[in-house]
């Protein structure tokens, strides 16, 4: 049998390690160290569920297993054959029958090409890695393509960023091709910093390596040969995966000098971000990796023609890269064919807020928001209404019920005033002040501002205190159409994409629930 435990952080956080030692002591004492292996995994995207567990081959899924529980389900399940009912995650148990986790309404409509390993692999062995395709899409760019195919097939594939502005990757990386240099660089943003969202912390700790890999596709495609990713340091089990994974490919030639026998010199390096938002921003967080104190430049130039040190880079977040090796395998067609008109592949969303099933799901473009949090979510506890979910994090904006079977994708989104963002999707209840939500977005950003320009950094605090007065009873209806004039001159005038965006949270719940300011003003007219 094979074990496999949960070691994401929602997992770890809730105790999986403890149950993986009690496990381990449990299979010896029963003299079970030859029949059984216990593999730690990344996240399984049931994180409400945790500590999750899945023994196979029968592929029993455990959830909010306790240490206490493991006695039992060695000596009954992997002594005695005898499944532990009461412990089964009640979706997978239908009249005496234990149903694939693949039926369960969680997973059934969603489609996993990012986390295709999460929960899947041990993530700290490259064996694993490579024992699903691992690192056969970079043998086969570098032994069959040429560097423009590779572009032409990621162009092909209408890969768009999936760190929040929807760029289409093949096009980036056909102009940091174009230019000219004697280095290059390719880069990885993996300092996720939306509140609420974690889906490249999960694709880091389940997965390291595909990272790893689409890097080094990139570097070939555009002809650079060191890469930086480019990591918060709040993610010490990402942290320290991504760097066991980057150590094991070194040793097995995957990174390093001539890989594949090919010529091809590709080398990467973890940078550790100190949690300021803003370093999340390309500009910033490449002034970050030079070391520079992370503040954002001015664009253009853009980092395609003056990048990291002042050469041609190309910047993809994490959940971009996840999707590149798949791609080479399985070709654009069928990437092209996932997804909507413009909007292809999956999206990974980490579901927050008044919600069942928290955790994370990816779903193929063009799925509703209500099949995301009925379905697959499990809807809203207590019986509570839905009332809104916020997309994109403190850049992004509410999604009111009116739009509730709105399908997912970057154009949809933005058409009704929020964006998709990273993917960060906190949903809200019936007793949710939309007021509140906003103040507590600006709030946020008041804070990250880095403060390097005036509309941004004053702006958002006069806001902030705009906001506030409204929920304390003291604004008029002419103070909200100030505030409203005072979002426009922010966005119209900050330096950066975080000003930029920094009053959409406001703008949305004002557009969609005027009603609720309204309500706390003393001139309710
Ligand atoms: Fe800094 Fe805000 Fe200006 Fe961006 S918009 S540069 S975060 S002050």
């Amino acid at each position: 049998s094979h074990v496999l435990v949960c070691g994401g952080t929602g997992c770890t956080s809730s105790g999986s390690q403890a149950i993986i030692e009690s496990l381990e002591s449990e299979i010896k004492k029963n003299g079970l160290e030859e029949e059984v292996k216990v593999v730690k995994t990344g996240c399984f995207g049931l994180c409400a569920l945790g500590p999750i567990m899945i023994v196979y081959p029968e592929g029993c899924f455990y959830s909010e297993v306790k240490a206490e529980d493991i006695p039992e389900i060695v000596s009954e399940h992997l002594l005695k054959g005898r499944i532990v009912k009461r412990l089964l995650y009640k979706e997978t148990v239908q009249e005496d029958e234990v149903k694939s986790l693949n039926d369960t309404n969680f997973y059934a409509k969603q489609h996993r090409i990012a986390l295709r390993n999460c929960g899947v692999i041990n993530p700290e062995n490259i064996d694993e890695y490579i024992g699903t395709d691992g690192y056969e899409a970079l043998g086969k760019v570098l032994t069959e393509y040429t560097p423009d195919q590779v572009i032409q097939i990621i162009k092909d594939s209408g890969l768009r960023g999936r760190g929040g502005g929807g760029f289409p990757t093949g096009l980036k990386w056909s102009f940091a091709a174009a230019n000219q240099a004697d280095q290059k660089y390719v880069a990885c943003n993996a300092d996720e910093g939306d509140p609420g969202a974690f889906m490249d912390r999960s694709v880091l700790e389940g997965d390291p390596h595909v990272v790893i890999e689409a890097m080094a596709i990139a570097g070939y495609a555009i002809g650079a040969n060191q890469g930086y990713i480019y990591i918060r340091a709040e993610y010490p089990i990402a942290v320290k995966r991504l760097q066991i994974a980057i150590d094991q490919a070194r040793e097995y030639g995957l990174l390093g000098k001539n890989i594949f026998d090919s010529g091809f010199d590709f080398d990467l390096e973890l940078r550790l971000g100190a949690g300021a938002f803003v370093c999340g921003e390309e500009t910033a967080l490449m002034t970050s990796i030079e070391g520079h104190r992370g503040e954002p430049r001015p664009r253009p130039p853009f980092p395609a023609v003056k990048g990291l040190f002042g050469k041609p880079t190309v910047l993809n977040n994490v959940e971009t890269y996840a999707n590149i090796p798949r791609i080479i395998l399985n070709g654009a067609e069928w990437f092209s064919s996932i997804g909507t008109e413009k909007s292809k592949g999956t999206k990974v969303f980490a579901l927050g807020g008044k919600i069942k099933n928290t955790g994370l799901v990816e779903v193929p473009m063009g799925t509703t928001l209500r099949e995301v949090v009925e379905e697959i979510g499990g809807g809203i506890p207590n019986g509570k209404k839905f009332k809104a979910a916020q997309t994109g994090g403190p850049s992004g904006g509410c999604i009111p019920e009116s739009h509730f079977d709105i399908k997912i994708d970057y154009d949809n989104l933005i058409e009704i005033g929020s964006m998709m963002g990273s993917g960060g999707l906190i949903v809200m209840d019936e007793d949710t002040c939309m007021v509140d939500i906003a103040k507590f977005f600006l709030e946020f950003t008041v804070d990250e501002s880095c403060g390097k320009c005036t509309p941004c950094r004053v702006g958002t605090k006069r806001l902030y205190e705009m906001l506030d007065k409204i929920t304390r009873g003291q604004a008029t209806l002419e103070d909200l159409d100030k505030m409203e004039e005072l979002c426009y001159y922010i966005k119209a005038n900050s330096l950066c994409g975080l000003g930029q965006t920094a009053p959409n949270p406001v703008l949305s719940t004002l557009k969609y629930f005027r009603d609720e300011y309204v309500a706390h003003v003393v001139d309710k007219k």
